[in-house]
């Protein structure tokens, strides 16, 4: 219905420029979408490609683009057909897809909803069916575990090193154990209420955590013999409060910079609320206390990588307007800035703001 009603304008003279974007399980070459570059021949070099042969000038020429055109793209350049519609999205006035694209935490078109659709970057929404939005907004919120994920990730330790796959699986049969177990022996067909005792499953979150922190954890000398042969470029990403960004050092120029993605708040939670309470009623600095230091200690540790001697120079870029809150930038060491946070923010940014109020 969307297409034939933006077809209809097409069809009136209108130069408006249609998207629709396909699942990704639809439009995916492989039998199954792992877009691993070791995986998959289309993920490799995706990028390079696309800028290399032109990709998105060609598709900004077309007023109609669906899978075929993506996919007929795909298999003559090698290129993700799904990927190359996302960036595609750009240049469309109108984007037709599915909710998840624009509501879904995390979703494939968060980058596209901030972005460049019209309006000084402000889309314009049209919510079809919107009497699901709610039901489907509570379920991106909802945790879930069923038996068939975690069969699913089975499938995909061949992915891990070796030595991690027998622990792997077990764990995941542990897992799937523990769901079985929840089952009362009888389940009505009418429905039943499932009223599951929570320790199992928090037995088992302890005992993920704890080969995931061993197994993110296992190759650090293989990273930093990497970084010491500075062979190509190399850009890594790193768990602020982890060990690649707090117990490592990085010395010369082993690292040259560092984007420190938003200071990492602990966790909500009955401890951390009891803490900030406690701190609110003594001081009056709950949240300093209890989430905003903590936060920034782990911030400034991640930052302090890059200069670990005299010597040593980089740049360090703190991506997120909190940063220059007095709650947070309190936690700063004293050289960061003179008399103000706001002396941190770039100058390209000042612009772009003072440039704004001008128009205004
Ligand atoms: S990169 Fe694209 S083609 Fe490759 S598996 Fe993922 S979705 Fe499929």
């Amino acid at each position: 219905m969307a297409e034939d009603a933006v077809e209809r304008f097409q069809d009136t003279g209108s130069a408006v420029r249609s998207l629709t974007v396909t699942a990704k399980s639809k439009i995916c070459f492989k039998n199954e979408p792992i877009c691993n570059p070791e995986h998959c021949e289309y993920a490799r070099d995706h990028y390079t490609k696309v800028h290399a042969e032109g990709l998105l000038e060609k598709l900004s020429k077309k007023k109609k683009l669906s899978a075929k055109q993506f996919r007929k793209l795909g298999e003559e350049f090698e290129v993700c057909p799904f990927e190359l519609q996302l960036d595609a999205a750009r240049d469309a006035d109108v984007v037709i897809c599915d909710y998840n694209y624009v509501f879904a935490p995390h979703s494939a078109f968060g980058r596209l909803a901030s972005t460049t659709i019209g309006q000084e970057g402000k889309p314009n929404l049209v919510i079809d069916e919107a009497h699901n939005l709610p039901s489907r907004a509570m379920d991106y919120y909802s945790p879930s575990l069923s038996s068939y994920s975690l069969e699913f990730m089975r499938k995909r330790l061949e992915d891990i090193p070796s030595r991690f796959r027998q622990e792997a699986s077990l764990l995941i049969d542990d897992c799937i154990q523990t769901i079985i177990e929840c089952r009362p022996e009888n389940l009505d067909p009418k429905g039943s209420v499932i009223d599951p005792p929570s320790h199992p499953f928090m037995d088992q979150e302890e005992k993920l955590r704890g080969f995931l922190s061993r197994y993110l954890e296992s190759d650090v000398e293989g990273v930093l013999e990497h970084l010491r042969e500075r062979s190509m470029p190399t850009m890594m990403f790193a768990v602020q409060g982890g060990v690649f960004s707090e117990g490592v050092d990085y010395p010369g120029e082993m690292i040259i910079g560092a984007f420190v993605v938003g200071p990492p708040l602990p966790s909500f939670d009955l401890e951390r609320e009891r803490m900030r309470r406690y701190y609110e009623e003594h001081y009056k600095a709950g949240f300093d206390y209890a989430y905003a230091f903590p936060a920034m200690a782990k911030a400034v540790q991640a930052a302090g990588r890059v200069i670990r001697s005299e010597t040593d120079r980089g740049i360090i870029v703190l991506l997120d307007g909190r940063f220059i809150q007095s709650s947070y930038s309190k936690s700063m060491p004293a050289d960061w800035f003179e008399r103000a946070p706001t002396e941190l923010v770039s100058r390209g940014i000042c612009l772009l703001y003072t440039s704004d109020a001008a128009d205004e």
